[in-house]
């Protein structure tokens, strides 16, 4: 039965990882953790926050960053990579939240998603950890371990998180993310997982089918 294995997959995320809400990404409010968001895309979790350690100093708020020089600003982010885009999403989303929203952080999906360079990822990520909606993030975590533990077949983000949607409870959305973020750094990894340390291999789609392949 699907919904009796996603109940055991869930009871062991709870009991391994605990129902404790964190955010890897450093942030005082829902505007840093949306410049945050937008700078982690292809960038790790640690490098954005030592970035945004002094970003956040130089430029404290939205009319900050909407007042940024793009070229100076495109230096400031520069580590995190894909700056030229990112420097002129950034600038971009704080001019429309500073003309649009009085310079606070809109929470509507649709508001969100608005946003220059603001995907349903990004938006959910906002919505779940800011505004406690209930929000389902697919990062390529989410992604990848959905599949093996066969929680959905699609491959499209979107696709996945309407999947999602359907199977977990509401009380697991956002739980649901952090652990499974948690879970893919530790033991799940892309390439080469430790399945000799896992505690999903029953719920697990992909352990033991590749014989012959090293999963450490
Ligand atoms: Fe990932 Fe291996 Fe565990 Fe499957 S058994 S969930 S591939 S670590």
């Amino acid at each position: 039965m699907a919904a009796k294995r996603t109940k055991e997959i869930l009871a062991l995320l709870d009991e391994v990882y605990t129902r404790e809400y964190k955010c890897y990404l450093n942030h005082k409010n829902a505007g840093q953790l949306l410049i945050a968001t937008i700078l982690s895309a292809q960038c790790t979790d640690a490098r954005v926050n030592i970035v945004t350690e002094t970003l956040f100093e130089k430029y404290p708020d939205m009319q900050s960053f909407a007042d940024a020089d793009l070229a100076e600003l495109e230096r400031d982010i520069r580590p995190t990579g894909f700056y030229h885009n990112k420097a002129k999403n950034i600038i971009g989303c704080a001019k429309k939240i500073v003309e649009e929203y009085g310079g606070e952080v809109p929470n509507s999906l649709e508001a969100l998603t608005s946003l220059p360079g603001v995907g349903r990822k990004t938006a959910n990520v906002i919505r779940g950890n800011i505004f406690h909606e209930p929000s389902i993030v697919v990062d390529t975590h989410v992604k990848r371990i959905s599949r093996r533990l066969g929680l959905t077949k699609e491959e499209d983000p979107e696709k996945i998180e309407y999947e999602l949607m359907k199977v977990l409870p509401k009380d697991h959305w956002i739980l649901y993310n952090i652990q499974i973020i948690t879970f893919g750094r530790q033991i799940c990894f892309a390439r080469s997982p430790k399945c000799s340390e896992c505690f999903l291999t029953k719920n697990c789609r992909e352990y033991g089918k590749e014989k012959g392949k090293k999963t450490k």
